[in-house]
């Protein structure tokens, strides 16, 4: 039989204890559930299924963003080089004349 440490008070007792000496807490040799070991591997699992998840899901979303601000500025540019052709003065002007 080895020695531990109480899971409440972290006092040295026997591995086979049902009662620890200092704090009274049954079975102290018995790891506490979940233990900080596994609550910190459980959070950065998480921590990196959201990142993943983020990459994989919201990555290609902000890339469509993109294209579109790309297209929007494209089709301005259009518009801008439409308004200054004679045609499209003539236009204007036929519109303003319109009753
Ligand atoms: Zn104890």
């Amino acid at each position: 039989m080895g020695l531990t440490r109480c899971r409440v008070c972290r006092g040295v007792v026997s591995t086979r204890t049902e009662l620890c000496p200092y704090c009274g807490t049954q079975e102290p040799a018995k790891p506490e559930w979940p233990n900080r070991r596994y609550f910190w591997t459980s959070l950065v699992v998480v921590f990196v299924a959201i990142v993943l998840a983020q990459l994989l899901v919201w990555g290609p979303a902000e890339r469509d963003l993109d294209e579109a601000d790309k297209q929007l500025e494209a089709v301005e540019r259009e518009l801008e080089r439409a308004r200054q052709t004679p045609e499209y003065e003539q236009l204007r002007r036929w519109a303003e004349d319109e009753p």
